[in-house]
């Protein structure tokens, strides 16, 4: 067991990338946070599934885009489990096509400010007993990966940066700060509003430009996150780890 009696609060954790980092870590013996903002349904059956792997699960419903919200899941997680060892910054949306500056600033508040909130209020914690931060970035912060995505890149691109301060900060505690790259990922996030037919059509196109020929799996971005969680990355702090099938982005390479 790599995370055995770990305590890991995963945020956006109730489905697509977060619910399978979830579980994989419960897998590994982690108790786990399972945030979410909205859908307890799907809360629900993913903390179903987490405990059958023995460990406890807790809910905890908060939007963290607010700061208030981000502050109360940081004070029920201390008080229901005493600390936190592992962070998985995860919650995440896209709007894409939009240059309305209120999109822009959604996206801020829960791609970006959401994660300085918890490191933020879990700073005491983590300088205390050490651990590890894993914030979810995207090629989209690294590359010019996807047409209309400016604003969101942006706010991917910012936690780059945030994970190598953060990484600066926090090392001599102990404390590993490290970061997730995804690519194409088959979630809601990259479903929504999508007919079956256009899903396949972008499946196809996207895979033809991934050197593993193919779109990846939440699991897929969960083993790194397992990998990053655990004792075997003690020696990795403040880097970005790309796990994209090995996509050729067609802008920069057309350019
Ligand atoms: P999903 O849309 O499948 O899941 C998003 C999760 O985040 C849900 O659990 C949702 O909860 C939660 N969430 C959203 N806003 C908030 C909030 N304000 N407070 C608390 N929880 C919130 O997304 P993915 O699994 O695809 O994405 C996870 C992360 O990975 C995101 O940061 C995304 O940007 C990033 N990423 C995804 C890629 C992909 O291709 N899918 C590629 C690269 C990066 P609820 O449903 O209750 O609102």
């Amino acid at each position: 067991m790599k995370l055995e009696n770990k305590i890991s609060l995963v945020t956006g954790g109730s489905r697509g990338i977060g619910r399978a980092t979830a579980i994989k870590f419960a897998s590994e013996g982690s108790h786990i946070i399972l945030n979410y903002r909205s859908n307890d349904e799907e809360a629900n059956t993913t903390c179903n599934d987490i405990k059958k792997f023995k460990v406890n699960c807790m809910k905890a419903k908060y939007d963290i885009s607010r700061q208030d919200e981000a502050k109360e899941l940081v004070v029920e997680s201390i008080k229901q489990f005493g600390g936190v060892d592992i962070l998985f910054n995860n919650a995440g949306i896209m709007l894409t096509n939009t240059y309305d500056i209120k999109d822009f600033e959604k996206m801020i508040n829960t791609n970006l400010y959401s994660m300085v909130y918890l490191i933020e209020g879990l700073k005491e914690n983590f300088m205390k007993r050490g651990g590890k931060i894993i914030n979810v970035s995207s090629v989209a912060g690294i590359t010019t990966a996807l047409e209309g995505t400016t604003y969101y890149s942006i706010t991917k691109g910012a936690v780059i940066t945030l994970t190598r301060r953060y990484a600066y900060e926090l090392g001599k505690y102990k404390v590993n700060v490290n970061a997730i790259a995804p690519g194409y990922i088959e979630t809601d996030l990259t479903k929504k509003g999508k007919s079956e037919d256009e899903w396949k059509k972008i499946v196809e196109s996207i895979s033809k430009k991934t050197i593993l020929g193919r779109i990846g799996r939440p699991e897929d971005i969960a083993n790194v996150a397992l990998f990053l969680a655990s004792d075997d990355s003690d020696f990795i702090t403040g880097q970005i780890i790309v796990a994209d099938g090995g996509r050729i982005d067609y802008i920069t390479h057309s350019l």
